[in-house]
């Protein structure tokens, strides 16, 4: 098979492989460092399968550090969830969970350093003002009035931020480098602002919060990481992270790389605007099947293996404006259900059949593989019984050509039984198929009927016997490639109104009780999922995972 092997590129593992035969590197110690301002998607399973693969495949250790600098949108809510996520990825992180927060006092007394260093300062002037002074591109930035103010001083005012004398705005603590700089974030960038907000891990003890920038790396430092691994967006940010850590006495020298991020087509990967389908009622919560949220692909029916396959496919590179072919996630998940999942058969669209040559009393059970390559799997029974299920698109009154399902007169195989033949269609008054009326052919159970070809097989199941289900059909969110590529479009004018549609089946009695998210190919229709919420209240519902039909597989052949 092509691209199915773990030869995909991975530039971050080769080069650390390379140090640690070089004799460069030691122990590697990663981290996955999400801000808890929402639920982790598919962007972030790479991200996880990348910091906690590399710790795995060099034996170091992987940190699950939560950037908790921003109280504002940040929630034990997404902590909770995101912790729930790496775990069921299948992860184990280092040691305890950690927190940027666990480093504010550490944090602050380092933005004292940097002021006592003559490297940090207070400035009054206002968000807009610094933005103002901060120039452009093409135009360089100008000093602050506040710019040359004594260490004293600054260390005076940046102790009263601390205790909340001053209000949100008024002040800001910058470090002091270079104003004219070509990179605008040496532009003397902020490290703490004024937040007069309650904090989920350090309650009501801090004023002013530190910024990313000024987090980021020294948290890494206390750590000890090795290897800090971030998306692209922060390449203009790496002299600023070298430069705290050339400034303060941090106990180690961690170093960034950056890959580029994943983008995956049909799918927006941007916790604010998942949040805004979620916000908005667009969708059932942050684990709607639909979302591309790791809650929500898990409920959908996505294994973790799944995703982890998905991720070492997609490769890690520095390559920018990719987009991933959601075909390859889909063929990730078809693949490990295939080996894995057990045969059912359940119809989506019912029409009766009504088998004229079966007594009202048959009651004929028939044994079958409950996966064809899997013994362990054991067997199941199908009942067969005079009135039975199938599917309204395995039927035509007038068939084309190559229709090789039932049709009036015609003979089609019910999977693992009986050849039936179309005798007669029974129509309502408004004109509506009611019911079929076929015939079996009893000679030809296990063998192919005499004379003649048939070479249509359906499913089906029995009317008597049969369980209902409801069966949510899912498709893409959005009907565009690049729903968030275009600026003047909002995402969400681009979102696809059917990607839900609900029906009431018939499942074959195996169904009849199912453990939430056990997952089975329906046979010849796709695969399925028993929804975890339903299923938890003893409700028989089934997600679609993905359809049959391999597309991903089918272009790689092409290639
Ligand atoms: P979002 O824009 O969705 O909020 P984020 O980068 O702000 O994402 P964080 O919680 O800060 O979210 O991300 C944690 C880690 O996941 C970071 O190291 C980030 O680079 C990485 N990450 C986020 N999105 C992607 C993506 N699409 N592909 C790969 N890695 C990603
Ligand atoms: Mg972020």
């Amino acid at each position: 098979m092509t691209n199915e092997s773990s030869s995909a590129p991975n530039f971050i593992r080769n080069q650390i492989r390379e140090e640690i035969e070089a004799g460069k590197v030691d122990t590697v110690v990663t981290r996955f460092p999400p801000e808890p301002n929402g639920f982790l998607h598919i962007g972030h399973a790479k991200s996880i399968c990348l910091n906690f693969g590399l710790a795995e495949q060099f034996g170091g250790d992987c940190h699950l550090r939560f950037d908790d600098t921003n109280p504002a949108k940040e929630e034990q809510a997404y902590i909770d969830a995101i912790k729930a996520d790496v775990e069921w990825l299948g992860f184990h992180w280092a040691g305890k969970v950690r927190f940027a927060s666990d480093y504010f006092d550490q944090l602050y007394a380092w933005a004292q350093h940097l002021v006592r260093e003559g490297k940090a300062y207070v400035d009054d002037l206002s968000p807009d003002e610094i933005r103002e002074y901060r120039g452009t591109l093409t135009e360089p930035g100008r000093p602050s009035p506040y710019r040359d103010r004594s260490p004293e001083e600054n260390l005076d005012l940046l102790e009263r931020m601390r205790r909340g004398e001053f209000a949100e705005g008024e002040k800001v603590l910058r470090a002091r480098i270079d104003m004219a700089s070509p990179n605008i974030n040496l532009r003397d960038p902020i490290l703490y602002r004024i937040r007069h907000a309650s904090h989920h891990q350090t309650g009501d003890k801090w004023k002013i919060y530190p910024s990313y920038d000024f987090t980021h790396g020294q948290s890494d430092a206390i750590e000890g990481v090795t290897h800090s691994v971030c998306t692209l967006e922060f390449e203009d940010h790496r002299p600023l992270y070298e430069w705290f850590l050339d400034n303060l006495p941090v106990p180690a020298r961690p170093r960034q790389i950056e890959f580029a991020r994943l983008n995956l087509n049909y799918t927006v990967t941007s916790k604010r605007k998942l949040k805004l389908l979620v916000d908005e009622g667009v969708v059932d919560g942050w684990d709607d099947p639909r979302m591309p949220t790791i809650s929500g692909m898990r409920r959908r029916g996505y294994t973790p293996a799944s995703i982890r396959k998905f991720c070492e496919m997609i490769g890690v590179t520095r390559a920018e404006g990719g987009m991933v072919d959601i075909a390859m996630l889909y063929h990730a998940i078809r693949s490990d259900l295939e080996d894995n999942a057990p045969r059912a058969m359940c119809v989506l669209k019912p029409i009766k059949v009504v088998l004229t040559n079966v007594p009202e009393d048959h009651d004929e059970v028939f044994e079958v593989a409950g996966h064809p390559a899997r013994d362990d799997m054991g067997v199941r029974r199908l009942p067969f019984t005079r009135e039975i299920w199938i599917d309204a698109d395995d039927f035509m009154e007038e068939p084309p050509k190559k229709f090789f399902r039932l049709a009036p007169g015609k003979e089609v195989r019910l999977r693992n039984a009986y050849v039936i033949r179309c005798d007669e269609v029974i129509k309502n008054a408004a004109g509506e198929i009611e019911e079929l009326r076929c015939s079996v052919d009893f000679d030809t159970l296990g063998r192919n009927p005499e004379g003649r070809k048939v070479k249509g097989v359906i499913h089906w199941v029995s009317a008597a016997h049969a369980v209902p289900v409801e069966v949510r059909l899912y498709d893409n969110l959005f009907q565009v490639e690049a729903p968030d590529r275009d600026r003047d479009v909002d995402f969400l004018e681009h979102l696809n109104r059917d990607s839900l549609t609900v029906v009431q089946g018939c499942a074959e009695p195996s169904l009849a009780e199912v453990a939430p998210e056990t997952r089975y190919q329906f046979e010849r229709v796709g695969y399925f999922c028993a929804d975890r919420h339903a299923a938890a209240e003893g409700r028989r519902v089934f997600n679609r995972i993905v359809g049959l039909k391999d597309t991903w597989a089918k272009i790689q052949k092409k290639g």
